[in-house]
């Protein structure tokens, strides 16, 4: 096991061991199959985890439940005050928990370090929440009444997350329900579950301190088994959902047919639209960034750039040139000299070599890159493509690998077009200097994905805003702005101090 090479010893720092509980409830215990972690840069295994069974789910949910009465009923404040310590215990492990990251995901280590960062700005916003939350008082049309909008905790959720934002997009969830006065039942990936069992040790570390008892922030490890309990399980009163648009269309459908909530955050096929006046510099920059960064595993990464035809070669050929400067930057996501990482596993690896043989199969130009990388680890090229129609189905499928596809526009209406062509809407921009052309592009007949940039690249979100897309993508809104509301219910209460009985629009009914 890579846990016993001294060169991780950040590993032991998180309490990490050979063999570790994928299960928390309050206590560690698990009793379904072991799986082992892999590091994508070189195949090994790092170390194991026992993954829950549907009876440990069962006793996660019971103990989750029973601990809700008390979370549920503390002061919205005080709640914030844990959720502030959590993220004074994230900023002490920072270090480790960023290398974990890079070593079990295989992002490289300012990225990874950067996902511990955002969740440490969860705990941030979601403290400032915890003494704002809002509840409205509405002016009553009969006298002597009073209208209240009232917002309660839903209770008991589940959070369902993807391999590629381990810790982020727990953070996101976890923070802010917490505050709401929910628990929760985390069922991670099952490629990253070291990260999930550091990340909830250190969440324990708090809760224990507070005396607050563990199971408000429960832990199973596990494969689609436990997910789809999960999903059906009436107890849940939200699942928030992150992860591919094909498991997430089934998770939306199961939890409709008990009319649960859900909150999916589902893929992307985000583009760049390059104006003929873009400023090339600030785009090959973001470009790169955007295209080849992370692998091309993040939901927001650039998967086609439509860019206008009098600058189309000049980008084409730019960005060739940028591609070949990272790539004797590929490597080991832990080395401070990389700038890409592997794909996280071989399925991923076989995912973009199918991707690229039908690539040119169908027509379709290989600028740069198409091949994977023969060494040890689940490396591949970053990989430029021209030539094929802006609606082939190539294009307008998410190969989550580090693939895209340049396509010519005459025009921004034409880019904007082709961008809200696709079935996803989570992410877009557009490169451009003219102020008409940006509210033309923020507009109603704009980019209809839930992230519309302009000048920077579609990927890289902060905390403040809400996160999430249209259509395919799902229709959540996680983090910032307004999405609390996804973890709380709304009660409208009238209150009659008048004496009398008044029906709205002045009824008037018998006497
Ligand atoms: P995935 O859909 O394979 O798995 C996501 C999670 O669902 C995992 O925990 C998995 O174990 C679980 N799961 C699998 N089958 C299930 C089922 N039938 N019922 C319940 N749970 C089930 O996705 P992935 O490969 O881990 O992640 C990559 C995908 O996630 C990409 O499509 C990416 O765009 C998307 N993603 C979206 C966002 C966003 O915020 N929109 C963020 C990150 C990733």
């Amino acid at each position: 096991f890579l846990i016993q090479d001294p060169k991780y010893s950040f590993l032991k720092e998180l309490g990490l061991q050979d063999k570790n509980v994928g299960v928390f409830n309050g206590k560690w215990e698990a009793s379904g199959p072991v799986i082992q972690s892999f590091s994508p840069a070189n195949g090994k295994v790092i170390a194991e985890v026992q993954t829950a069974s549907v009876g440990d789910y069962e006793k996660s949910v019971a103990a989750a439940q029973e601990a809700w009465h008390l979370w549920g009923e503390m002061p919205a404040p005080a709640r914030g005050e844990v959720v502030r310590q959590i993220g004074d215990a994230l900023r002490e492990k920072l270090q480790p928990l960023g290398q974990l990251v890079s070593l079990e995901m295989g992002k490289i280590l300012p990225e990874a370090i950067g996902e511990v960062v955002e969740y440490i700005h969860v705990c941030d916003l979601a403290l400032g929440l915890s003494r704002t939350l809002p509840g409205t008082i509405f002016p009553s049309e009969r006298p002597g009444h009073v209208l209240i909008e009232k917002w309660n905790p839903l209770g008991l959720i589940g959070i369902i997350t993807a391999f590629n934002f381990p810790v982020a997009v727990f953070g996101w969830n976890s923070a802010i329900a917490m505050v709401c006065g929910d628990v929760s039942v985390w069922k991670p990936s099952d490629t990253t579950p070291l990260v999930a069992v550091a990340v909830t040790k250190i969440v324990e570390s708090v809760l224990q301190k507070n005396n607050i008892p563990g199971a408000i922030a429960s832990l199973c490890v596990g494969g689609k088994d436990i997910g789809e309990t999960l999903v059906k399980d009436d107890r849940m009163k939200l699942v928030s959902f992150t992860g591919s648009t094909a498991v997430g269309q089934q998770v939306g459908v199961e939890v409709q047919r008990r009319f649960g909530r859900h909150l999916l955050e589902l893929g992307g096929n985000n583009a760049i639209v390059v104006n003929a006046d873009a400023n090339l510099d600030l785009l090959l920059n973001a470009a790169l960034f955007a295209c080849a960064g992370t692998a091309g595993q993040r939901c927001t990464t650039t998967r086609r750039l439509l860019i206008h035809k009098k600058v189309y070669s000049e980008v084409v050929s730019r960005l060739k040139k940028a591609f070949a400067g990272v790539v004797s930057k590929i490597g080991d996501p832990l080395l401070a000299e990389t700038l890409i990482g592997p794909l996280h596993t071989p399925a991923a690896v076989e995912a973009y070599k199918k991707t690229v043989a039908e690539i040119v199969k169908q027509g379709g130009t290989i600028e740069f890159g198409g091949k994977v990388i023969e060494r040890e680890g689940y490396f591949v090229e970053p990989t430029i493509v021209t030539g094929l129609p802006h609606d082939s189905p190539l294009v307008k499928t998410e190969c989550f690998a580090p693939i895209v596809y340049c396509i010519e526009i005459p025009d921004l209406d034409t880019g904007i077009k082709y961008n809200n062509e696709v079935e996803q809407g989570l992410s877009s921009s557009v490169f451009t200097e003219n102020l008409g052309d940006v509210f033309k592009w923020i507009g109603p007949h704009g980019s209809d994905c839930g992230i519309v940039n302009v000048n920077i690249p579609t990927n890289g979100a902060e905390v403040g805003g809400a996160f999430g897309g249209e259509k395919a993508t799902g229709g959540g809104r996680e983090c910032g702005s307004d999405s609390w509301k996804n973890y709380m219910r709304r009660s409208t209460v009238t209150i009659n101090y008048s004496g009398t009985i008044k029906l709205a629009q002045n009824i008037k009914f018998g006497d």
